[in-house]
């Protein structure tokens, strides 16, 4: 299979063989619309969600099912859609599929306010080709391209660096988004998505139930609840998934297995099997992995909606397995 090329191949200045540079610097306007978008984004969900919880307390304590059953699906289709879709299928080609279960992963991923598909794609992909060096976008052992440890890294790789002043060139990790004329046009359609996902619990909430505190409460837990969730679940992948668990395989980077990541985003914690085998389509290796994002894809192609699945195999594993499985912090110390 093939793999993502060594990190340490390259350094800050490297362009790559079409000399297309890795990042582009942000005018200062943009780059005040961006920080101001991101505060939002970063603060809203948890200012809902002191909401959501005030509210519960003022009728002792108690949800309503509506709302809970709305958060859960929410949680679920928003978290799947962007490990099963943005992730795997756009930023590592995994398997293949049909035209339209690759709108649905770009409408329904857009959901989860992370940026578009566009962004989201060429910043992992930055992320893979600098995996904890200077020029990876969010590793917690660099911050602003120095080295960093302590609350500073995690703090960067966690969230801090979405205010950075330089931006991933899309150009160069991402044209084939870009060339995409179908897909590029329904992932510039973000903040439509984005709205939609948080406007549509609250309209069929408020259509079912005719109460408008029940579509208020509904509101709240499938939007800022289940954003401010699935928001610090992804980001923990960059974060703490770069710091603790164990590392069974061979990479060049401190990309972890951390099991409780993994269990809150579907899979994507188990990052150092991930690095070794970027393009696998499941990142759970045995029944020890928790990786629901893999279950899904292997109930999507039993029924023919997903093809082609890449899975290294067993010979591969071997080939990149350690002896001795080290935990991220002491490997490379
Ligand atoms: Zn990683
Ligand atoms: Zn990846």
């Amino acid at each position: 299979m093939t793999l993502v090329p060594s990190p340490k191949a390259l350094t800050s200045s490297d362009t790559d063989t079409s000399g297309v540079p890795v990042t582009i610097s942000l005018p200062p306007a943009r780059l005040r619309l961006i920080r101001g978008v991101v505060s939002g984004v970063v603060i809203g969900p948890f200012l809902g969600t002191v909401a959501a919880l005030a509210l519960a307390a003022s009728s002792g304590g108690r949800v309503s099912a509506i709302a809970l059953i709305a958060f859960a699906i929410a949680y679920c289709v928003t978290t799947l859609a962007v490990t099963i879709g943005f992730h795997r299928y756009f930023a590592h080609r995994s398997f293949k599929t049909g035209r339209t279960l690759q709108v649905m992963f770009v409408v329904l991923g857009s959901t989860a306010l992370q940026g578009s598909l566009l962004y989201w794609v060429s910043t992992h992909r930055r992320h893979h080709r600098f995996s904890d060096t200077a020029d990876d976008p969010h590793s917690p052992h660099f911050a602003r391209k120095v080295p960093a440890s302590g609350w500073r890294g995690f703090f960067h790789g966690h969230l801090g660096w979405m205010f950075a002043a330089d931006m991933t060139n899309v150009m160069r990790f991402a044209p084939d988004i870009v060339r995409d004329p179908l897909i590029f046009r329904v992932q510039l359609q973000y903040g439509l998505w984005a709205a939609l996902g948080l406007l549509l619990p609250l309209a069929i909430a408020g259509l079912v139930t005719r109460d408008p505190r029940t579509a208020v409460e509904t509101f709240l837990w499938a939007g800022p609840v289940r954003l401010l969730l699935v928001h610090h679940a992804s980001w923990a992948v960059g974060s703490l998934s770069h710091l603790y668990g164990r590392r069974p395989f061979d990479t060049d980077d401190h990309s972890a297995n951390n099991l409780w990541v993994a269990l809150l985003a579907f899979g994507e914690g188990l990052q150092n099997n991930h690095h070794a085998f970027p393009r696998a389509a499941r990142h759970g290796f045995s029944w020890r992995e928790p990786d629901l994002s893999g279950v899904v894809i292997a109930g999507l192609a039993k029924i023919r909606l997903i093809w082609d699945l890449n899975a290294p195999t067993s010979a591969d594993l071997a080939s990149r397995r350690r002896a001795q499985p080290q935990p991220a912090e002491k490997d490379r110390a």
